[in-house]
């Protein structure tokens, strides 16, 4: 078992994956005893693929899965999560919009908490973009009953309970925090370093993500209300 594993799901992302290995081997090398750097490729249809397995080989800290075809981001942070072994796991796009040096401003809250939640302060990212995930944020407290500032914040650490006790669903990436709060964990949100995405493109748009997002606030605030409480007499 290994203290940290740090995962980036994949989709099209060429021009990052050697900075992303760089960046995240600079960033731990050295801090934390060990590591490993869990890459999963969602069904890359660039060279996304090639590049993966060649870093595999040369490093013996990464561990590449692909996927047979192109499967959704919850798919891939789902599979990562489940073949990391990590004591305490971190997630981070492949976009490297956040730095993972970052890991290391949320490490030390993870003590008194299970999960913490990345919050971009200041966010380097399309007009359209910071206003579309404002509104969503709102939007998706209300639905849900929580209140989390920024759910979608790509870098989170958490402890291996909270991975293990995730059972995920097509688009619940963006509610892993309410998600841990309902499996009954200690959730915080830390602020970090945000950049623009300097190589390739955002795989979604305003309305891919506003309306389905939508219902599945809904559903995650459905189960909120439906978290069984219960005490065992005499114990
Ligand atoms: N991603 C993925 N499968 C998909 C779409 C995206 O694995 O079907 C990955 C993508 O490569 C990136 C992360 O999920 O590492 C977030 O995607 P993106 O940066 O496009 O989203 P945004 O930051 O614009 O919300
Ligand atoms: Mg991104």
């Amino acid at each position: 078992m290994v203290k940290l594993s740090i995962i980036a799901p994949i989709y099209n992302e060429e021009d990052n994956i050697k900075l992303l290995h760089q960046e995240i081997t600079d960033a731990v090398r050295g801090k934390i005893e060990s590591y490993e750097i869990v890459l999963v490729n969602d069904g890359s249809k660039d060279r996304s693929a090639i590049l993966l397995n060649e870093l595999a080989k040369s490093d013996p800290a990464v561990k590449v899965i692909h996927f047979e075809r192109n499967s959704g981001q919850t798919a891939a942070i789902s599979a990562g999560l489940k073949q990391s072994s990590g004591e305490l796991v971190a997630l981070i796009d492949a976009d490297l919009q956040t730095d993972p040096r970052d890991i290391f401003k949320l490490m030390p809250y993870i003590v008194n908490m299970d999960f913490v939640n990345g919050k971009r302060v200041h966010r380097r990212d399309t007009f359209v973009k910071k206003v579309s995930s404002r509104v969503g944020n709102g939007v998706r407290n209300w639905l849900t009953g929580d209140k989390i500032y920024d759910t979608g914040c790509p870098m989170k650490l958490m402890k291996r309970e909270v991975a293990d006790s995730y059972y995920l669903y097509e688009g619940m990436h963006r509610f892993l925090p309410t998600l841990a709060k309902i499996n009954g964990f200690k959730v915080i949100e830390v602020g970090v370093s945000h950049r623009e995405r300097q190589h390739g493109v955002s795989k979604y748009g305003v309305f891919n993500r506003a309306f389905v997002g939508l219902m599945d606030a809904i559903v995650i605030g459905w189960l909120r209300k439906r978290v069984i409480h219960y005490q065992i007499k005499g114990q």
